[in-house]
């Protein structure tokens, strides 16, 4: 008996000092353990890729697309003596992302620092937008204005006159009545027209879908859509393209765009605006083109091909992109554009002071 109870406390000993061992190198936690220990280290993770993780893997992706704000002074300089034309998309980089398309406004601020930049370079904003809709929103008339991404051109109805100081004339960009449309996909409108009555019956069952007409293109949002319901209105926007093969599908942020399968992209709409301003065959002009959405791709890319330009995208989280400057979010944008506005007229000014 003695000898049973001896055996019985000596396995209790080891399985203990055992346990101690297990725990110390980290491969068994006792229950108590566990509550005290285990819940501090998944806090701390979630810590870490909420604080650190990102926004380090946004600093690498940095490094690969420069703040063009940080190096905005590199960028003058490359820009001294050559004719700068700006391009500009408008949702999420002149106005913030909003829940309701209607009301993407954007604030008389960054109105007002367009405005000052069109007076010192040709300006043209290059939207998914109908065009109508974004000049609704921008209301000015100095800038050109391309709607349903690049598809509803209003161009320049003459070139733009350069004077000798490299300022341009404004009176070739009173857009209100001086213009000249384009409309490289003006046969599908009929289409258009149809994909939108079908579209609207066929969704409306889904809460938060809507449908928006951008002219030449439709978008259709779903950024107020029960996130379950997404691949329901996927399907149902699919479905209704089966009948229409001329046209494709692709996703922006939160918002489905139908457009006619026509090579023609924002790419082309600003070789087109370079072409009209009497520019795309200058040696020295400098396009700058800033925007956000995965259709400014097109225009990074012809920038690219160009050999001449800066394409700058605008992103707070890093993405695969084309650009070779970034800029946080529209407030950068503002920034960047009244910097650009106020280098014009400070180059301008001691220009004419070395020439008296
Ligand atoms: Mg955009």
């Amino acid at each position: 008996m003695n000898y049973m109870f001896l055996l019985l406390v000596t396995f209790k000993i080891i399985k203990k000092k055992l346990t101690k061992i297990q725990e110390a190198m980290g491969l068994q936690t006792s229950h108590t353990a566990s509550k005290q220990k285990v819940q501090p280290i998944l806090k701390s993770m979630e810590e870490a890729s909420d604080h650190k993780a990102n926004p380090s893997s946004y600093e690498s992706w940095m490094v690969r697309h420069p703040s063009a704000l940080r190096h905005f002074d590199r960028l003058m300089k490359g820009a001294t003596g050559k004719r700068i034309v700006v391009f500009l998309d408008y949702d999420g980089t002149l106005s913030p992302i909003v829940n309701n398309p209607d009301r993407a406004f954007m604030s008389d601020e960054m109105r007002a620092v367009v405005c000052e930049v069109a007076k010192c370079f040709p300006t043209a904003i290059i939207s998914g937008r109908s065009r109508d809709k974004v000049k609704a929103f921008v209301k000015l008339s100095n800038v050109y204005y391309a709607g349903s991404h690049g598809m509803d051109i209003m161009a320049p109805a003459k070139p733009v006159v350069t004077s000798s100081n490299g300022k341009h004339d404004n009176t070739a960009l009173n857009t209100t009545d001086d213009g000249v449309p384009f409309q490289p996909a003006k046969k599908f409108l009929p289409a258009i027209r149809e994909i939108l009555t079908v579209l609207e019956t066929k969704i409306r069952d889904i809460q938060g879908a809507r449908v928006e007409d951008n002219g030449f293109s439709i978008s259709v949002h779903f950024r107020q859509v029960q996130e379950e319901n997404y691949g329901i209105l996927e399907e149902m926007v699919k479905s209704v393209l089966e009948n229409f093969p001329d046209f494709c599908l692709n996703e922006g942020k939160k918002v489905l765009e139908i457009r006619p399968s026509i090579k023609w992209n924002k790419g082309h709409a600003l070789e087109y605006f370079l072409d009209t301003l009497g520019l795309s065959s200058s040696s020295n002009i400098l396009p700058v083109y800033i925007g956000d959405d995965r259709t400014d791709e097109d225009a990074f890319k012809v920038i690219h091909s160009r050999g001449q330009g800066y394409p700058i995208i605008v992103s707070s989280t890093p993405r695969d992109t084309q650009a070779l400057y970034s800029l946080r979010d529209p407030s950068e944008v503002l920034i960047f554009l009244s910097r650009l506005a106020k280098w014009r007229k400070i180059s301008c000014s001691s220009r004419s002071l070395n020439f008296g």
